[in-house]
């Protein structure tokens, strides 16, 4: 944990300011610690990530490694300072938290290539490059971190969350950038004070939260004034096979699968995807580009194109393992976007088959 990030974190569960014991690092960087706020909550910092979670969920997430790391440092193991657990959606936080660390520990590389940058870009319309110069951004749900990194090349600093072990990996892989922070805490309670962000972004994450629509109305009260939200949904409309096809496949066999093998067999059906891209969509969009918009996910799939098989192998097994998974329809989206609370609003219909929302905070 780079020491400058204390100034924005505080408790996740009580909000006051947290206190910092560092074990292990130097002078700017802490890799072993304890956080402790002004009430007593303690929070470890484990391989130099600040897991700000609540004690309960914190077990689940972390297994054997709380315990361990409270046996190396006995004096500062908390005691009956924890809050209730919010027990109605701690099984598939936790189920969640298991499937996305186990996917991007195995895909553990940075794709920061061309296509996936347009790809984010693509993502958080209207907002350009421009408009992330200078700006505080928090990107809810980083992964392995690389809207961190796409983010940081610009942003004045940016901090990634996300519940899972990705944090291990989002941590490395921006761990020489001085201006971005990675913190392991949970979407419904971060850890930070209200308005304080300039840009949030939340990218492929709440279509698969235990309660989207909550989720996403919590964003805005971390924004400043004149900062905005952005959020990318999977949508209904243009997206039959991925709603409906995949969802059946997803409940009926792929979600019971162990993880280790679901992720061989993706291969299967990303090959087939990779061959279909390159044998029937590339040429037609080259010889017949009117025909080709025709296509379904014609767009999409050129963008994948472009990316290696490895990032497209590990999109299909994304779409394979997910948990919960939701489809929108803009409709719905449209009046999420009215009682977000959030002014100049825009719904844009992203790659023709998942919706962009963004607003702005007034
Ligand atoms: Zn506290």
């Amino acid at each position: 944990m780079k020491h400058a990030v204390m100034d924005l974190l505080v408790c996740p569960l009580c909000k006051s300011a947290l206190h910092l014991k560092s074990f292990a690092g130097d002078s700017n960087w802490t890799q072993e610690g304890v956080l402790e706020c002004d009430r007593g909550d303690r929070f470890p910092i484990v391989e130099g990530i600040p897991v700000l979670i609540e004690p309960h969920l914190r077990q689940d997430v972390l297994g054997g490694e709380e315990d361990r790391f409270w046996s190396k440092y006995p004096s500062h193991r908390p005691m009956g300072s924890a809050a209730p657990a919010v027990e109605q959606v701690r099984s598939p936080k936790k189920s969640a938290a298991e499937v996305w660390g186990y996917q991007w520990q195995y895909f553990h590389e940075l794709w920061k290539d061309e296509a996936s940058e347009e790809q984010f870009y693509r993502w958080i319309q209207p907002l350009r490059p421009e408009d992330l110069k200078g700006q505080l951004i928090l990107d809810a749900g980083c992964g392995t971190g690389r809207h961190v990194w796409f983010s940081a090349k610009h942003a004045r600093t940016v901090i990634g969350i996300d519940l899972s072990f990705a944090t291990r990996v989002a941590e490395r892989l921006s761990h020489d950038l001085p201006n971005a922070h990675i913190v392991q805490a949970d979407i419904y309670r971060l850890p930070f004070r209200r308005a304080v962000f300039d840009r949030l972004f939340c990218l492929g994450v709440v279509h698969h939260l235990p309660d989207p629509k909550g989720a996403y109305f919590s964003y805005p009260e971390y924004v400043k004034k004149g900062g905005s939200v952005t959020i990318w949904v999977y949508g209904r409309e243009n997206n039959w096979f991925a709603a409906c096809a995949l969802e059946v496949a997803r409940s009926v066999v792929t979600r019971r699968l162990p993880l280790p093998i679901l992720k061989t067999l993706s291969i299967i059906p990303a090959s087939v995807l990779r061959l279909v891209i390159a044998f029937i969509y590339a040429p037609l969009n080259h010889v017949a580009p009117a025909l080709a918009k025709k296509l379904p996910y014609n767009t999409f799939f050129m963008l994948f194109h472009r990316l290696s098989f490895r990032n497209l192998w590990s999109m299909v097994f994304d779409q394979l393992n997910a948990p919960i998974a939701h489809y929108y329809r803009g409709a719905l989206m449209e009046e999420w976007l009215k009682s977000s609370g959030l002014a100049r609003t825009q719904l844009s219909h992203t790659n023709d088959m998942s919706w962009t929302l963004h607003g702005i905070k007034e």
